[in-house]
């Protein structure tokens, strides 16, 4: 599914070039579950945007579904540590933002809005925000909001999902709780994962696979297949 292959990343910098990525290869198989870990400055969000197609290698080759990443990846969903919901709109609408932005979607959403709603309603109800659809982002804590954001970047069925920290700004009961319902989406729709994480037991807890960086240069030093997987739906 997504395949780093002798990756250096390159930037020019202000005062000099920094290599962010040096020599790295990471594979994530279809339906897998893959976490990033390492200290901050090990190039972790350079490799979400190389993945992504947000910025080019310098050298090297990545490639998702067996395409070469040329420009932003079509197929990926995302979500960051903060939500980000607009405040203007209601948790509802906010997840049904990508349908509007989004081909082959945009085009029909006109015609099929009902459809549509009924699509983000569906998926309000599998992480528990069923009756908080018209509420407004700012009325909800941290952790509906980032239901939300999971919705949000779900709502258009991309194949592969990026998460970069999504859960480090929640206290650590929300957190976890986040774990369960992060991983029932992930069991339910059957989407490719890769999660940049802090968290150890995070990690240990939701992937299959654990992908440790090493900072200076940035690489991927060691990878390792958690040892108990768990049961797809
Ligand atoms: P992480 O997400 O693991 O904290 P980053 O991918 O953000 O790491 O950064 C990796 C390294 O590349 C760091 O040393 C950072 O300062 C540097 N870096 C990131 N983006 C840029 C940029 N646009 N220009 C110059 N250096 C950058
Ligand atoms: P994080 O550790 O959460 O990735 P950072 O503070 O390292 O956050 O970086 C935030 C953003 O700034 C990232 O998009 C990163 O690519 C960019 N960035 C990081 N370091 C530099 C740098 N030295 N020059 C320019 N941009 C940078």
């Amino acid at each position: 599914m997504i395949a780093l292959d002798d990756v250096t990343l390159t930037y020019p910098g202000r005062t000099g070039p920094v290599t962010a990525l040096a020599g790295t290869t990471m594979h994530v198989a279809k339906g897998e579950f893959a976490a990033v870990v390492g200290p901050s400055g090990c190039g972790k969000s350079t490799l979400m945007k190389l993945v992504t197609g947000l910025i080019r290698p310098t050298a090297g080759s990545v490639s998702v579904e067996g395409q070469k990443v040329t420009g932003p990846v079509k197929v990926a969903g995302m979500a960051f540590q903060h939500a980000n919901m607009l405040p203007w709109r209601t948790v509802l609408q906010n997840v049904m933002l990508p349908l509007e932005i989004v081909e082959p979607y945009r085009r029909r959403f006109s015609r099929e809005k009902g459809a549509f709603r009924d699509k983000a309603m569906a998926l309000l109800n599998v992480v528990g925000l069923g009756a908080f659809a018209d509420r407004f982002p700012w009325e909800m804590s941290g952790g509906m909001q980032q239901r939300a954001s999971l919705c949000r970047a779900l709502i258009h069925e991309p194949r592969l999902l990026m998460l970069d920290e999504p859960f480090a700004a929640l206290d650590a009961f929300t957190r976890e709780e986040l774990w369960g319902v992060l991983r029932d989406l992930w069991q339910k729709l059957g989407f490719t994962v890769i999660l940049v994480t802090h968290d150890l037991r995070e990690a240990g807890f939701l992937a299959d696979t654990i992908h440790v960086m090493s900072a200076r240069p940035g690489r991927i030093v060691e990878t390792r297949r958690v040892p108990f997987p768990r049961p797809r739906a």
